[in-house]
């Protein structure tokens, strides 16, 4: 594993530990158009293909972005059906006709086809309909890409698992209907939104998907610990810098930072400020990275402090024989001492 070229390959060897549940399920979602924008002239339309693996429900969300004349028609067909409207024959394409502002609407559909989103506008005389529209859609996982998936997951686990005194918690990947992590409060356990998961794939950021993880893991350890800042944002951004600096792969912490930094930081204020919320902005999460890992070594020697003494005895004897350059093998002897534990 890349991710454990540095000190982490060296925390769990040789060890047998019970490990928790890993689970990455093999139907997941993708959103073959997220906020995509047409303007299709009067009495046109523009058709979108796209493909669809497996059974299960297409979701489309668009908006009308015409002022005040801010009616719609959006529709969702198989490639038969398509065939019928493009002829202009009765056709059993599903979506919603003329309706103002947001369209939402979900299909269920019972086999693979190619589909097609029309974004209609036959209706209009003089006016040309502005659309921006996001669909998402069943999907099988190619089965490599899931093999590799759980792998690298099963290894965190174990690792987890190896070093640290925990309960034992489930690492999930799954369709969530919306692209996000998450760990929950009572049990720990963490679930990976497929969707999310599609989305750092399509833009190649691993640094964004370890550091998610690592991220999510902050939660679930510091609140299986019993610390108070287990809920906190920017301190359990710092456990995924940790994990990050450990893994002794620079491009990983510098892709998590990017993923932020290639966030619009503006709407979500204005979310934030509408809705509520607890992350601080990405323009701030990523500046929050950059910093840490600017001055790793007293970062990591304060983190050393905090998590040493939640680890186990194998994961701290392997610190002391085998200490990397972030490591602080003095304190780990000084905790196996405390223990009575020899190394
Ligand atoms: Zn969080």
């Amino acid at each position: 594993m890349k991710i454990f070229k540095g000190a982490l390959v060296f925390l769990f060897l040789n060890f047998q530990p019970a490990y928790a549940d890993v689970y990455v399920s093999r139907i997941f979602r993708i959103q073959p158009f997220s906020q995509k924008s047409v303007s299709v002239p009067a009495g046109k339309y523009a058709a979108f293909p796209f493909k669809v693996t497996t059974s299960g429900d297409i979701n489309v969300t668009a908006r009308v972005l015409n002022q005040p004349f801010n009616d719609g028609s959006i529709w969702v067909c198989d490639a038969r059906n398509f065939e019928l409207y493009r002829k202009k024959q009765k056709n059993e394409c599903k979506g919603a006709n003329r309706q103002r502002d947001i369209i939402k609407f979900s299909i269920n559909v019972n086999r693979p086809d190619t589909y097609y989103l029309i974004a209609d506008n036959t209706f209009s005389l003089l006016e040309t309909k502005r659309y921006q529209f996001s669909v998402v859609a069943p999907a099988i996982m190619d089965s490599a890409a899931r093999e590799k998936i759980l792998e690298v997951v099963t290894t965190i686990d174990k690792f987890i698992s190896a070093s640290f005194i925990a309960p034992k918690f489930d690492i999930k990947i799954v369709p969530c209907g919306f692209a996000n992590a998450y760990s929950e409060g009572s049990s720990g356990n963490i679930t990976f939104c497929s969707e999310l998961l599609f989305e750092l794939v399509k833009s190649r950021n691993d640094g964004a998907f370890y550091g998610t993880l690592f991220h999510e893991l902050g939660h679930s350890l510091l609140n299986l610990w019993g610390l108070p800042n287990y809920a906190n944002e920017e301190t359990v951004d710092e456990i995924a810098t940790y994990f990050l600096l450990q893994s002794g792969n620079a491009k990983l912490l510098s892709d998590y930072a990017s993923y932020f930094e290639d966030k619009n930081s503006q709407s979500e204020a204005d979310n934030i400020i509408s809705q509520g919320g607890t992350h601080p902005l990405s323009v701030q999460r990523a500046r929050n990275v950059r910093n840490n890992a600017r001055n790793p070594q007293p970062f990591m020697d304060r983190w050393n402090r905090q998590i040493y003494p939640h680890m186990t005895n194998n994961g701290l004897k392997n610190i002391v024989r085998n200490p990397d350059i972030y490591s602080s093998p003095t304190l780990a002897k000084t905790e196996l001492i405390s223990r009575g534990v020899s190394w």
